[in-house]
């Protein structure tokens, strides 16, 4: 498969997941041994993104290849791919129950199992950071630099999660989603408890070294 056809295809997942709303959210696969990434083209439907209208850009945020403009979002993947070399996929949306926790400026605690799996922790809330320039990049690198969490909450926006694939990307952002909505649920009743660090560790070892088939895929 081609990378226009791996970004296509994963843009059904934010629908399928119901992570976006209108023409909210996109995904980016940067494309293996080149300085180049695929991303959504702007204001294009759901239904209506295929692999040929997909764009490619420059980690600049150039448009290189494609018949339609980049995703408004384009500088903050390109910021991210220019300063994570091992990031290979990037996607950010609106999903209701992160971006309730992003409007609070509240992490996520980590008081699941799932999390401690995925996130090694809580999911942590980036700065507030207008679009125009690289602050939504920047916040997001700062962020996730050094951290386990593949997610971060942009204050007062939403999600932008990473991956070392685009598909890897797309999981972090469905399971971020799952388990705001999850705390969020459990919170109307009481406060949740906290899981001990040595206990998230050891999840968090264990699901990124053993679970899972161990082909190299
Ligand atoms: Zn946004």
């Amino acid at each position: 498969m081609t990378m226009r056809e791996i970004v296509a295809g994963l843009h059904a997942e934010l629908v399928r997941y119901n992570l976006v709303a209108w023409t909210a959210g996109n995904v980016s696969g940067r494309i293996p041994g080149e300085d180049l990434f695929v991303i959504k083209p702007s204001g294009v439907s759901y239904d209506e993104l295929t692999p040929a209208n997909m764009v490619v850009c420059d980690l600049d945020g150039n448009l290189v290849e494609g018949e339609h403009s980049p995703s408004s979002d384009t500088a903050a993947h390109a910021y991210v791919y220019r300063n994570m070399p091992d990031v290979g996929g990037v996607v950010h949306t609106h999903s209701t129950y992160a971006s309730a926790w992003a409007a609070r400026g509240e992490a996520i605690p980590c008081v699941l199992t799932a999390m401690a799996d995925e996130f090694g922790g809580e999911i942590p809330i980036g700065p507030f950071a207008l679009i125009g320039d690289d602050s939504i990049g920047q916040g997001i690198v700062e962020t996730l630099k050094g951290h386990r969490s593949k997610a971060v909450l942009m204050q007062n926006h939403g999600v932008f999660s990473i991956g070392k694939d685009a598909r890897a990307a797309v999981k972090a952002a469905v399971m971020c989603e799952d388990v705001a909505r999850t705390v969020h649920v459990a919170r109307q009743l009481g406060e949740p408890l906290p899981i001990p660090q040595d206990d998230i560790d050891r999840l968090y070892d264990r699901y990124q070294n053993v679970y899972g088939q161990r082909s190299p895929r």
